[in-house]
Formats: C-alpha cells, sequence, structure tokens
C-alpha cells in the first residue's frame, strides 16, 4: 500500500520581528525533496523518523514528498514559503497517486498574510488528490488548530508530552493509523473544540511521573485526555496546548478527538474536555510560577542547592525568541560575575571574539539588538577561552545542530557562550561542546521553558533547583503583557468571562 509522506514544521511567534523567508529555511533549516526525506529524518527521534520506521514496521510503501523546518528563532512566515511548501507537497502526492497520506505538520505556522498555513496546505493537497484519499496529520502540542483543518484530515494527532518525549512515538502512531484506515476499515473522524483560552509557551510542560507536580492544569487534562481515548470506538484524543505566541485568529487552545467514525462520540469528549479547561484556566496564571530575575540571580547564589537551572522564560529560543535576551546576562554582572555559564546569541560579536583569539580579552557590548523587549545591550570585558565551528549532533532528537561559530569569554567566574545562531540548551551536550561541565557550574542559564526538563531535570538529573525565570522578552509567558491585533476575542486571561459567555465562545461544535 503506497501511503505519501511529507510535511511542514515551523513553530511561528508573531512578536519576532525577522521574518521566515525561503531563502533563511533553505539555508538554516531542513528542507528535503524525495528520498532526501529519508535519507534526513531515518533512524532519529524525530516526528519524521517515527513516520518512517512507522510505515516500514506497517509494511507500508513509503513514497516521500517533500519536508520543511525552521528553526522557531524567526517570526512570520512569508507566503512564497508556504506557497512553495503546499505546492510541492500537493503536486508531489498527486503524482504519487498513494492510497493514504501521512504528514507531519507543526501546528503553530502563521504566516505574514496566511494565518493558518498549515490549513493552506492542507487544502492545496485536497484540491488536487480529492477527498477520498485517507489523510492523517501529526502535530505538535503547541499547535494552533484551524477549524478548518477536520474538513480536510480524517485523522489530527498530537504529542500528549511537555517536554516533547513522544515526538517519535506520535510519528508511528500515525503509521499505525493510516494502516488502520487503509487495511482494517477503520473510518478516522476528527473533531474539534477550541475553548477561549489563550496559553503561552511555558505554562504547559507536564508529563508522566513526577512532572505532574508542575503545572497541574495541562497535567490534569492530558490525563482525562487518556481516560477518554481508551473508550471503545475512540482513535485518539489530543489536547493542544496552543501556542500563544502567534497572534493570528487561531491562537489558543484545541480539544481533538478522533474517532471511528462516530461524530457524537468526539463531540462529546471534547465538548467535556473545553470546559475541564475552561474550569481549571486559573492555573495558567503567570505569577503563580515565575521569579523576579533579580530574586532568581540572588536565590540561585545563596542555595546551597546547586546546580541551579534559571529557565529563561522571556528569551526562550524553542519558543521563537531569537536568543539574544540579556535580563539575567546583566543580573550576573550586577552580582559581581558569579559561577554561572549562559548563551547569547551575537553574530559580530563572536566574530570579534575569534579575530582576537584564544586568550584576547573581549571588550564591547553584547545581546539586546534583534527584538526591542530582550533587554539592551550588555557590556562585557573578558578572556575568549574557546572557539567552536558550533556542529554537533543534539542528542534529544538525534539531529545535528549548527550553532554558527561559538567562543566563550570568561568573565569574573561567569562563562558567556557567544553564538552566530541563537540555540534553545535544551540538553547538557550544548555545554559539554563547547568545554563546560553543568554538572560542575553553579548557575546554568537555559534558553528554554520547558523542554531542558526532560533532559536537565529527569534523565541525568543536573538541577537540584530549578527556578522559571520572569525575564523580559517575547516568549515571556504572560500573554497580558502583549498587543494582540488578529486574535479572537473575547478569550482567556486577556478578557473577563463568565462561564456562560465561555461556553458560547467556544469554538467547533456547532461550526465543524
Ligand atoms: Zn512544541
Amino acid at each position: 500500500m503506497r501511503v505519501a509522506i511529507g510535511g511542514f514544521s515551523h513553530e511561528t511567534n508573531t512578536f519576532n520581528p525577522t521574518p521566515t523567508t525561503l531563502e533563511r529555511v533553505r539555508r538554516d533549516g531542513v528542507y528535503v525533496v524525495g528520498d532526501e526525506v529519508l535519507t534526513y529524518y531515518r533512524g532519529t527521534g524525530s516526528t519524521m523518523g517515527g513516520i518512517i520506521d512507522g510505515c516500514d514496521r506497517e509494511g507500508l510503501d513509503m513514497v516521500p514528498i517533500f519536508f520543511a523546518t525552521h528553526g522557531p528563532s524567526t517570526g512570520a512566515i512569508e507566503s512564497d514559503v508556504i506557497h512553495d511548501a503546499a505546492n510541492r507537497l500537493a503536486r508531489g502526492i498527486a503524482d504519487a497517486a498513494p492510497a493514504g497520506i501521512l504528514l507531519h505538520l507543526h501546528g503553530a505556522a502563521a504566516g505574514k498574510e496566511i494565518d493558518d498555513p498549515e490549513l493552506h496546505i492542507l487544502r492545496a493537497i485536497r484540491q488536487a488528490v480529492g477527498s477520498r484519499i485517507p489523510l492523517v496529520v501529526v502535530f505538535d502540542l503547541h499547535a494552533n488548530i484551524g477549524l478548518g483543518w477536520a474538513e480536510y484530515a480524517d485523522a489530527i494527532i498530537g504529542y500528549k508530552t511537555a517536554p516533547h518525549i513522544d515526538t517519535y512515538e506520535l510519528g508511528q502512531q500515525g503509521a499505525t493509523l493510516i494502516a488502520r484506515a487503509l487495511r482494517s476499515g477503520v473510518r478516522p473522524v476528527c473533531r474539534l473544540a477550541k475553548p477561549p483560552i489563550l496559553v503561552k509557551s511555558g505554562l504547559m510542560s507536564m508529563s508522566a511521573g513526577s512532572q505532574a507536580l508542575m503545572k497541574p492544569p495541562m497535567y490534569w487534562l492530558v490525563q482525562r485526555a487518556a481516560e477518554l481515548a481508551r473508550e471503545p470506538g475512540v482513535l485518539d484524543v489530543t489536547v493542544a496546548a496552543g501556542f500563544g505566541d502567534a497572534d493570528v485568529p487561531e491562537s489558543g487552545m484545541t480539544m481533538l478527538a478522533t474517532t471511528d467514525g462516530d461524530r457524537a462520540l468526539g463531540d462529546r469528549i471534547v465538548a467535556e474536555l473545553a470546559q475541564l479547561a475552561w474550569s481549571l484556566r486559573s492555573g495558567f496564571r503567570t505569577d503563580l510560577v515565575l521569579t523576579p530575575v533579580e530574586t532568581a540571580v540572588r536565590r540561585a547564589i545563596e542555595t546551597a542547592e546547586w546546580p541551579v537551572i534559571l529557565a529563561d522564560q522571556g528569551n526562550n529560543s524553542a519558543g521563537g525568541s531569537p536568543g539574544d535576551g540579556t535580563a539575567i546576562l546583566a543580573a550576573l554582572k550586577r552580582a559581581g560575575w558569579p559561577d554561572a555559564a549562559l548563551f547569547i546569541c551575537d553574530g559580530d560579536a563572536v566574530r570579534e571574539a575569534a579575530r582576537l583569539g584564544i586568550g584576547g580579552t573581549f571588550a564591547g557590548e553584547i545581546g539586546g539588538k534583534l527584538e526591542p523587549l530582550n533587554g539592551d545591550p550588555v557590556s562585557i570585558e573578558g578572556t575568549v577561552r574557546l572557539l567552536f565551528d558550533g556542529s554537533f549532533i543534539d542528542p534529544h532528537f538525534s539531529l545535528p545542530t549548527r550553532l554558527g561559530l561559538a567562543a566563550v569569554i570568561r568573565c569574573g567566574a561567569t562563562d558567556v557562550i557567544l553564538t552566530e545562531r541563537p540555540s534553545s540548551q535544551i540538553h547538557p551536550q550544548y555545554f559539554r561542546v563547547v568545554g563546560i561541565e553543568p554538572k560542575t557550574r553553579r548557575i546554568i542559564v537555559v534558553q528554554s521553558a520547558h523542554l531542558f526538563r526532560d533532559q536537565f531535570q529527569f534523565r541525568e538529573p543536573i538541577g537540584r533547583t530549578i527556578i522559571e525565570v520572569d525575564s523580559p522578552g517575547i516568549t515571556n509567558p504572560d500573554a497580558r503583557a502583549f498587543m494582540y491585533h488578529r486574535l479572537r476575542r473575547p478569550i482567556f486571561p486577556l478578557d473577563d468571562l463568565s462561564d456562560d459567555e465561555a461556553r458560547r465562545s467556544t469554538l467547533g461544535l456547532a461550526t465543524a
């Protein structure tokens, strides 16, 4: 049975002023066509890796079409990127004439002119191949799913964990589902509901075991979704937390239920979850979980329980920040450069450090140049300790990572790691490749909201104290601090809604 595979992935923080262009995607991202999809992703822990292995295991005859992705450190996507992906996928799939289609679409893409790029892609595919071929989509938990998706996709299934530790499994589950639809007469149908709840990145982390204690609302929602998924006739239930860092009408939480042809059952499930999310919404308040920058740095210096991980919430490169936020850097400087290590993306500074060479004295302003909320540039003076070409394999996804040129500048007892390209330090390997062992340092700053927890907190574990820092920047989780223009209203936490208004404002059941 021939199954076309491919997709498109970008998590778009529309507050990031740097556009996502076709040139950037091709140069800095992944852009693979035909068999290159298999060559690049086979054997990786990514969703595409799971799709490929899952199709192999199911004995499906894969036809790789196209996949493109770019890191989340750029903003709104230019239309030609979206048209290119839609055309390549639609034409490629039509030419392949498959029996089924299995796609990975992140779900939080936002275009400059096209609000819901994934919907655009799905529509193009359906226009090319018609409505009868089963189509399964695997998406990221941080997805802003448009109501229209369910018109074009038969099953829409997403990650259940944050940090995402099930990316590969979901790819495999997608393969299993398309195989069942093709072979055993399962007729997937997906129903959605969108309660009026906006959650920015950093507030939805949860997972199994001890992670449950971190952010109760998401954990409870996902637990209930898992119970509902075990009911007869249900194929998948996913709570898409949403990506409130995108100012588009689709932004916000979505409940999804894929059943075996039972629309009423799907509607009942998503209605219950939407109601549950509404009743738990106060748990998404940022003031309950974040620590001010100065307090965080002071606690990190004083505590006996170290290493301390300072999670830089406003400067999360995995959520759209350009990675040059200086709030914590400035606080470390004010504290007299304690034992710490942190990354700053600054191409000019790192090239200057390279010019000076190892042992040279770097003096200059770094960071704070790429987006206005990220703090001002900070003047530092220190010794260039190490230079590195920045290429290594990220062990979390087994995928190549390129930091560009990297330099370690020692200021007092603080190591500042300058890089040409932004990164989100979700794994200790980011520090180890530049000669820094996180276990031996008092303070490790990560430009990550929650993905770092998988490795730094649960697997190794390194962080004896973890502090989520209320730093400024476009990924700060408090949506109330941002100006939204395109978002649907009313929506929590920007507007006051009664329970009745919330029910009336829940999109999907009446219209999907
Ligand atoms: Zn995500």
